[in-house]
């Protein structure tokens, strides 16, 4: 009903965008002919006035000529000037209109996922509490409860985090803790974390030792995190993850590595944009908000690096992190 209500406004943009440039473009070429039709009359009207026993005639006619053809010039010179600039502005006009809807419409898919994404682990978190505190569960059962709700918890914690670090450090108002990080301790303890956390899931690291890099550890911690929650929720469960680092002179790439569906090329520029997520609500088939990537690549591009991602073979992501480093 809403997505209808969309449909039918977008259309009705559209169509009033089309039609109002047509009608400028058209009464621009109209008022040409007119203008042209009128110089061309006027300049024959004084011909004819011009006398052939004139002992200037020969003169005049030439200034008559002279000045025609200077008209003529002056008049397709400002018609062409007139097209363009107008012409420009319907493509700043219609980049600007372009932009506009897909940021609303970004906006309220975020809003919607975010509302999804809110409310289930609420609502799974106090069903939990609710089961505990009312019967009497064995050590099993309650263990098994007890690391669901921590599960929805963490879910929810890096929920709000994404959502708060994302404002936050597009107005500028937090400041990095820059300190010297060792990369293999901060990977591996991030690695760990997720085994425990998913003690199912095949996820492996090859870090070299000794790789310092300067950064604010909380937040390069959070980029890589959300690069390995996507491998994990984009990429089945029998199927493993890999992050590695390569060290190179002045920089360290890190990789990760999924053998999921991967991202069709058309896609690949998209997926770090504010909100975006491929697909449409109906065909996806995992939770998200959009945010991850974006705010990925705001933190690396915040500690003067560089993301991107590329197709694993054969088949999955990598997405590649190239981060400065620290120089001894
Ligand atoms: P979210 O995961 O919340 O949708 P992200 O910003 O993290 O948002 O990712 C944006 C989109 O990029 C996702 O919706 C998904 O379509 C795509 N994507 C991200 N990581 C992967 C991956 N490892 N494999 C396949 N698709 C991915």
């Amino acid at each position: 009903m809403f997505d209808l209500y969309r449909k039918k406004r977008l259309a009705f943009i559209t169509f009033a965008y089309w039609f109002l440039l047509f009608y400028i473009v058209a009464a621009l070429a109209w008022w040409f002919i007119e203008l042209w039709q009128m110089n061309q009359a006027m300049y024959a009207f004084k011909l004819e006035l011009l006398r052939t026993g004139d002992p200037a005639f020969e003169e005049r006619l030439q200034s008559i000529m002279l000045e025609r053809e200077r008209k003529a010039g002056q008049f397709i010179g400002e018609g062409i000037t007139f097209l363009f600039i107008t012409l420009l502005a319907a493509l700043f006009v219609y980049r600007a209109m372009r932009k506009q809807i897909r940021l609303n419409e970004q906006q309220q898919n975020f809003m919607m996922a975010v509302t999804h994404e809110l409310k289930t682990p609420i609502a799974v978190t106090k069903l939990n509490l609710e089961t505990l505190k009312r019967h009497r569960l064995d050590e099993t059962q309650s263990e098994k409860l007890i690391i669901k709700t921590l599960q929805e918890t963490n879910r929810l914690n890096d929920l709000c985090n994404n959502i708060l670090l994302s404002s936050q450090l597009e107005a500028g108002g937090f400041t990095l803790n820059m300190e010297e990080n060792d990369l293999a301790e901060i990977i591996t303890s991030i690695v760990r974390e997720f085994n425990t956390r998913f003690p199912k899931r095949s996820i492996k690291a090859d870090i070299p030792e000794n790789i310092r890099i300067e950064g604010d550890r909380f937040l390069l911690q959070l980029a890589i995190n959300n690069l390995i929650e996507n491998a994990l929720k984009y990429t089945a469960d029998d199927r493993p993850i890999e992050v590695s680092a390569v060290s190179s002179t002045g920089s360290v790439e890190i990789s990760v590595k999924d053998q999921g569906p991967g991202i069709p090329d058309q896609e690949k520029k998209h997926v770090f944009a504010k909100f975006y997520r491929v697909g449409t609500e109906s065909t996806r088939q995992t939770k998200g908000t959009g945010l991850g990537l974006y705010l990925t690549r705001k933190i690396v591009e915040d500690h003067r690096g560089k993301i991107f991602v590329k197709d694993n073979i054969p088949s999955g992501c990598i997405f590649v992190i190239d981060l400065p480093k620290k120089s001894s």
